[in-house]
């Protein structure tokens, strides 16, 4: 296994560890789901940790569905003591349950427990990197923070961890999560590949910070940009998906945090029956909220064997309460581009006067023309938004 870091180009934006490797052997079981519904992507993008694609997921990623109980551990240092009660710095993350609740369908119950304690970690602050250059070093800065509490905490029964630390007294510039493929950190004979620690980017990002962090170690990869090509313009690394979908933009104030149709279908919280995959010349389909449980959530059209089309309803609900055009949204995914190079990409583009992406949804009478489709939105009311999606002659 080898190591190499996304470069970082805005110290606010987390990041997640790139492991190399293969995604495991999954292939004959990913070959049958193929079978059945080619808009399922297979793994494609040569780095083995997370993908956007993946049916069934890769194996070593974190359960999606039922209940996972979470231990989180709060750890300070000699050089950066915490000021804050654990109470208070565990505030910051209460919200994390929640809205997973409500993105899986009431699916996924991510339930922690915390341990009301600051642990004194043995070394200052500083001499931790858990932001690199290696795993290893990030390994082993969450290790020995679990490996204190270990006396206080079985560990036996959880599949996930929090290291959380205080935000407003931590150098650490953001806090990556742990999304092993091997090496995983072993307490109480209990094998942990998915975890995250915390940085000062929790008080930029609060407990919309530990979705996103927590939904790598669910499989998903960056939908940001990971380089700038124009750092006068912060919106530029959200040229992919602008603000739809945390795993792009992580800010509280965004308007359309949920994850896109695609991402919950590949966790299992949208199930085969929502979503219409289609091979046709021309469909009409009515395609209900992507935030109101039940219907149909998406069509989908297969271009190549990893990628396709999704057309899905967005609506002012819930996470996405602050949306500010209801409609139609149309994006690409391929599973062949990796994380922070752009693996889902929204359209229209209109990055110079619309960077946000708040116009993207289609309204009634407006298409998009993309991957030789004609994508017409021909009917919206509260139910959802009728498309005509037809092959173009
Ligand atoms: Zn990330």
């Amino acid at each position: 296994m080898y190591i190499k870091l996304i470069s970082q180009v805005t110290v606010s934006i987390s990041l997640i560890f790139l492991t190399a490797g293969c995604g495991g052997g999954a292939d004959q079981v990913f070959e049958q789901a193929r079978l059945e519904n080619p808009c399922k992507l297979p793994v494609a993008d040569g780095r083995g940790d997370v993908s956007i694609g993946g049916w069934p997921r890769i194996n070593q990623r974190m359960r999606a569905t039922g209940t996972v109980t979470s231990q989180v551990i709060m750890v300070d240092f000699p050089d950066a003591p915490a000021k804050i009660t654990p109470q208070q710095a565990f505030e910051n993350i209460k919200g994390t349950t929640a809205a997973f609740n409500e993105m899986s369908y009431g699916k996924f119950n991510y339930l922690m427990e915390p341990t009301y304690k600051w642990y004194r970690m043995s070394k200052n602050a500083t001499e931790y990197d858990p932001l690199g250059p290696t795993f290893e070093k990030h390994r082993a800065y969450l290790e020995e923070a679990l490996k204190l509490a270990d006396p206080d905490v079985d560990f036996s029964k959880s599949e996930s961890f929090i290291v959380l630390t205080d935000p407003n007294n931590v150098p650490f510039v953001a806090g990556p999560a742990f999304s092993a493929t091997d090496l995983p950190i072993t307490l109480d004979n209990t094998d942990f590949y998915n975890g995250t620690g915390s940085a000062a980017d929790l008080a930029t990002w609060g407990f919309i910070w530990a979705n996103h962090e927590l939904t790598h170690t669910l499989g998903l990869v960056d939908l940001y940009a990971s380089e700038s090509k124009d750092t006068t313009n912060y919106y530029d690394i959200l040229r992919f998906t602008g603000q739809f979908s945390y795993m792009g933009d992580i800010t509280p104030d965004s308007f359309a945090p949920g994850l896109f149709a695609f991402e919950r279908w590949n966790l299992g919280w949208l199930e085969d029956d929502q979503i219409i995959c289609t091979t046709e010349n021309e469909i009409t389909q009515l395609i209900t909220p992507l935030a109101e449980i039940g219907g149909i959530k998406a069509v989908i059209v297969p271009i190549t064997s990893t990628k396709v089309v999704v057309v899905e309803s967005r609506r002012p609900i819930g996470i996405d309460r602050n949306l500010k055009k209801s409609g139609a949204l149309v994006y690409v995914v391929d599973s062949a581009v990796q994380s922070g190079l752009g693996p889902i990409q929204v359209y229209p583009v209109d990055t110079k006067n619309d960077p946000q992406f708040t116009q993207a949804p289609r309204a009634v009478g407006e298409n998009i023309e993309i991957e030789g489709l004609n994508i017409k939105v021909i009917n919206s009311t509260i139910t959802g938004d009728t498309v005509t999606i037809s092959k173009k002659k």
